[in-house]
């Protein structure tokens, strides 16, 4: 799980808000009953882009007020489908400004958006809305309730569980950081395989952690047993590790310094395909499980 981090999130909830309030707005009077009850304690505004932990306060206040006819009618009124299909602000818009091009879920699939005026081919990350949509219709169209993400996340593990502020991860508010780093655990018996990097010498995990949010997270989407697809990219790790020496490193470095690579921690991010910031995780696939194996196996003491 990587935090989301878009350029400008205050220009994407100005674009939201300019390209959705009126259309819910005028939706919403039709339907006063229900439209008091919405608004009575938070704004439109704050229901369209209020942060997660706001979604979280509106849940909390409506859940309990709302009968099963009126949660029909919010369906109609923060219509995802409309959305998806508008020819004005849509969902291709909204992925557009968010420029997530990996799933912030499981950093391993690119959820690129191409959507070229006069051209048919398009793609676009799958919306999964983290507080799902039949159950909490009002958040359909909430801009922290609209995780880009990769279709096997969404569709495969995903689904319609129900995800909650203080029972998972909002990637719009927070990833696994530090606090869950991907680990190996040599299997017993395979020392030495190890060290050549045989794939079925090394179990990928997680490090412990006591964060219920991550390991609901992590069940949830299935990440361990999906990372076990990944070995290939750690058993290569392994072997760099043994290729490269710190005098090779040191020559290699001397020889292109200031031309190819303008530091030893540039470096050793081409050589071993490790991202040297946290801000670089969500740019490419699989960047987390590479810089946390490469330091635990000491490829990147810069
Ligand atoms: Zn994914």
């Amino acid at each position: 799980m990587i935090k989301i981090k878009s350029p400008d999130l205050n220009l994407l909830e100005s674009d939201h808000i300019k390209g959705l309030f009126t259309i819910v707005s005028n939706r919403l009077d039709k339907y006063l009953k229900v439209k008091q009850v919405i608004l009575q304690k938070y704004s439109l505004r704050e229901i369209l882009v209020g942060d997660p932990e706001t979604l979280s306060q509106i849940v909390d206040y409506l859940e309990g007020k709302l009968n099963s006819e009126d949660k029909l009618n919010l369906k109609k009124v923060f219509n995802y489908e409309s959305f998806s299909r508008s020819r004005l602000y849509n969902a291709y818009s909204l992925a557009e400004n968010l420029h997530v091009n990996v799933c912030p879920y499981c950093n391993r699939q690119y959820t690129f958006t191409i959507n070229k005026t006069g051209n048919p081919k398009k793609t676009r990350p799958i919306f999964d809305h983290f507080y799902n949509k039949n159950t909490y219709p009002y958040l359909s169209l909430s801009l922290y309730n609209l995780i880009p993400c990769c279709n096997i996340c969404n569709s495969s593990f995903k689904g319609s569980l129900d995800w909650q502020f203080f029972s998972h991860i909002n990637p719009y508010d927070s990833g696994f950081g530090d606090e869950c780093r991907f680990s190996l655990k040599i299997n017993k018996g395979f020392g030495s395989d190890f060290y050549f990097g045989k794939t079925d010498a090394f179990e990928i995990k997680f490090t412990k952690t006591s964060n219920s949010k991550i390991l609901n997270n992590i069940g949830d989407l299935a990440l361990e047993q999906v990372y076990e697809g990944h070995k290939s990219v750690v058993s290569e790790l392994i072997k760099k590790e043994i290729m490269y020496s710190d005098s090779y490193i040191s020559n290699l470095y001397h020889q292109f310094e200031g031309t190819l690579f303008s530091s030893l921690s540039e470096l050793k991010s081409i050589v071993y395909n490790s991202p040297i910031s946290e801000e670089d995780l969500g740019n490419e696939a699989l960047s987390k499980l590479r810089r946390d194996i490469s330091e635990e196996l000491g490829l990147n003491n810069y």
